[in-house]
């Protein structure tokens, strides 16, 4: 009987499409590690600004991603982002980090810098990891791609409700034009913008509640690793 190979599995679309959830979902489920890149990103960008280090300069953001150490640790249910060694999982939620961590990973040398870790966390395979060029770019030959989406108004709320929980007030309406500048910027920019991949599996979250997305996912975990299995030419007759 072949042995499997755990699978590598990507996951990307727009802002609060449901990304995070349905990542963290599926690897609890598979007991995978979950890689949240968009946390990497917002906790670069927090950590420029707390430097001094202007969101505008591309040398010295990257120069900055070079010397920090990332990790990822469960805590129950909450995934904890830690960069040297220090909490940020609560601190990069807000609104300007996101527009922040929009505009530093425009830059090329930021995205370079932080592409090598990236590969290096998916590369033995049974992590689920999610951002937006997962399936383009930095995962390219994943064994499972999903591409979820949902309606921009059902996104907003969702947002909304997350920053409100925060403690964060800002209108629905202000919420709504900041998510779709944000996925613009993210779509127009010319280095490893938000698309699907051609291989991916699209899905829209607008009607579909948390478990549902989860167990949608799951279910094409069988349909993976048949292919992985024909892939590496293990598969039996
Ligand atoms: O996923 P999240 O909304 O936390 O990501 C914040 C920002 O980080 C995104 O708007 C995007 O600009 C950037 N990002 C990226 N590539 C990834 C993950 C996030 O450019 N793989």
């Amino acid at each position: 009987m072949a042995e499997h190979r755990h699978l590598t599995i990507a996951i990307d679309g727009p802002a609060s499409a449901g990304k995070g959830t349905v990542a963290r979902g599926v690897a609890r489920r598979l007991g995978y590690q979950y890689v949240d890149t968009g946390a990497m990103y917002r906790s670069l960008a927090y950590i420029a600004r707390e430097q001094g280090v202007s969101w505008a300069s591309p040398q010295e953001v990257a120069q900055l991603a070079g010397t920090l150490d990332f990790a990822f640790v469960w805590d129950g249910e909450l995934l904890r982002i830690e960069v040297d060694g220090r909490d940020y999982t609560r601190l990069i939620r807000s609104d300007s980090i996101g527009m922040g961590a929009s505009q530093i990973s425009a830059h090329p040398p930021v995205r370079t810098a932080l592409l090598t870790l990236q590969r290096d966390l998916g590369a033995r395979g049974g992590v689920v990891m999610d951002g937006r060029d997962i399936g383009t770019v930095v995962l390219p030959t994943a064994d499972l791609k999903v591409y979820l989406d949902a309606d921009l108004d059902i996104r907003a709320q969702r947002r909304h409700e997350e920053l409100m929980r925060r403690g964060d007030v800002l209108s629905l309406s202000d919420v709504r034009k900041s998510l779709d500048a944000r996925d613009r910027q993210d779509r127009e920019r010319a280095i490893a913008p938000l698309r699907c991949a051609e291989d991916a599996i699209r899905m829209d979250t607008s009607n579909m509640t948390e478990r549902q997305a989860v167990e949608a996912v799951l279910q094409r975990i069988p349909e993976a690793r048949r292919q992985q299995a024909i892939d590496s030419g293990s598969s039996k007759q």
